[in-house]
């Protein structure tokens, strides 16, 4: 292979890419557990984790072998006929979530878009509300994907501008506030749509007993509650869901990212089958859902939570990483918050600092991106070593400590 640097790599892909994204300048080629290597052979700390679908590690070698095994056998037989594999990881998700059924998709947006088919459905047929006028509740500064339809829902200018007309049929209400949420459900609201933890809108935590009020709303209102937790599910929030924290059990589950160990686009909605009942033949779909390889992956990608107990790992690592950042960075001038739940942590600056800080973070090792312009987020892999963990913040907190380079 005839000898790059990363300024031809970057070149190449800007000049045929869609700008649609503004990456930290380093060029990667090699993943390991909480690492990864760019180009010139240079060794970071990935503090991202493919915004938390890495979360087993790069590269796990089960996750490998078991995409490499099923991708050599059979591939995609589509949904057409019933495959060998997609059973064993339906009946483990299942299983792992407290659900009775699983639909399977692909990325993260398809989930949250089957989650709102689901509940509309669920509020025509179950709930007798008129057809077309199902409503369905969102928080301001949430992120559920970039379908047209979700786009449509986002407060973020920078997601929704000029992709309109908006679907119709949501109703935005301040995150964490539950009177406001309490307010906006009505006869015709079917479902309320959240993140336990906004993660894109900046690692935002709702205080304290927020998740099971809502629960509680949702029960006595007669409306489904929906959980995204694409990005806080799966051990992340140092349990295996965050909406366990407040035994604030959903009607609809949604996961992605990690369930596939960043190995593979997989994603799921879990439910009962009161709401999953609503999917009749032909009603919903796609290709590559439920494929072999993503159910082989699936499989081997949970198998590492539990073995690897990444849940206990992510609550334990993260409660001395958050006592480290509280203390060598909170008290700088400029930070206003450092705040975080297990292994997902943000330090936010009182000015839009935070892609200056994310590209220094480069610089001294650590890859780490930006969110809503002074929000720098921490989400280490939940594989990473106690050490290196130490190594990593030794490293990223003189950065994280002076906002204004
Ligand atoms: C990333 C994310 C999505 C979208 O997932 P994609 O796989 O990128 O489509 C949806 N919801 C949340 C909470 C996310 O973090």
């Amino acid at each position: 292979m005839p000898e790059r640097d990363a300024a031809s790599f970057i070149a190449q892909s800007d000049r045929f890419g869609a700008r649609n994204y503004a990456p930290v300048d380093v060029v990667l080629t090699r993943g390991e557990r909480a690492f990864v290597w760019d180009v010139e052979g240079r060794r970071y700390f990935d503090f991202l984790s493919a915004y938390s679908a890495a979360s087993q590690g790069h590269c796990h070698p089960k996750i490998v072998a078991a995409l490499v095994e099923q991708a050599s056998r059979l591939a995609l037989p589509s949904r057409a006929f019933y495959n060998d594999r997609m059973g064993a990881m339906l009946e483990r998700v299942a299983g792992v979530t407290g659900f009775a059924k699983v639909l399977p998709m692909n990325t993260g947006t398809e989930a949250v878009e089957t989650a709102i088919k689901a509940m509309r459905r669920w509020g025509y047929e179950k709930k007798g509300v008129p057809d077309g006028e199902a409503e369905i509740v969102v928080a301001e500064g949430n992120f559920h994907g970039r379908s047209t339809t979700i786009v449509g829902f986002s407060d973020e200018p920078a997601h929704a501008r000029h992709f309109g007309p908006p679907t119709p049929g949501f109703r935005l209400v301040p995150f964490g506030d539950e009177a406001a949420l309490a307010a906006a459900i009505g006869p015709r609201t079917v479902g309320v749509l959240l993140e336990p933890i906004q993660g894109e809108g900046g690692v935002r935590i709702p205080p304290a007993g927020y998740l099971a009020r809502v629960r509680a709303l949702c029960t006595q209102q007669r409306v489904l509650l929906a959980w995204d937790e694409v990005q806080t599910g799966l051990g992340r929030t140092g349990r295996m869901f965050a909406f366990e924290h407040e035994g604030a059990r959903p009607d609809v589950l949604v996961l992605g990212k990690a369930l596939s160990g960043g190995m593979y686009p997989v994603s799921c909605i879990a439910a009962d089958d009161e709401v999953m009942s609503v999917f009749t033949p032909g009603s919903h779909g796609s290709t590559y859902g439920g494929n072999p390889i993503a159910a082989a992956v699936t499989l081997a990608a949970l198998d590492v939570i539990e073995d690897e107990r990444l849940p206990e790992r992510a609550a334990r690592l993260g409660e001395h990483a958050l006592a480290r950042l509280r203390a060598e960075v909170g008290t700088k001038p400029g930070v206003r918050e450092v705040r975080g739940r297990g292994l997902m942590m943000a330090i936010e600056y009182d000015a839009d600092v935070a892609h200056d800080v994310a590209h220094r973070l480069a610089r001294a090792g650590v890859l780490a991106k930006d969110t809503r312009r002074a929000v720098v987020r921490l989400m280490p892999p939940l594989v990473i070593e106690p050490a290196e963990l130490d190594e990593a913040l030794d490293a990223a907190i003189p950065v994280l400590a002076k906002p204004v380079g």
